[in-house]
């Protein structure tokens, strides 16, 4: 099963990723970021897990559907 990380880049944008490290990076532990190219900014950001408890059914839903394709240490 493909496990896949809701993360919101440095602009806000929510977004899935099933590439990020969240064995370094708990729910709770919000660290410096990964860069990902965001695929709305189209541009390499700084991204951090979103707290998905925060978010709305339509986000989630959203962000489950854009998902990075790129991801960069
Ligand atoms: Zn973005």
């Amino acid at each position: 099963m493909e496990q896949r990380t809701v993360v919101r880049c440095a602009e806000g944008h929510l977004f899935s990723t099933s590439t990020f490290p969240m064995q370094m990076l708990g729910p709770r532990r919000l660290g410096p970021g990964r860069l990902i190219r965001c695929p709305q900014c189209g541009r390499l950001r700084s991204s951090v897990p979103a707290d998905v408890s925060e978010l709305s059914e339509p986000q989630l839903a959203r962000a489950m559907r854009l998902e990075a394709a790129e991801f960069l240490a």
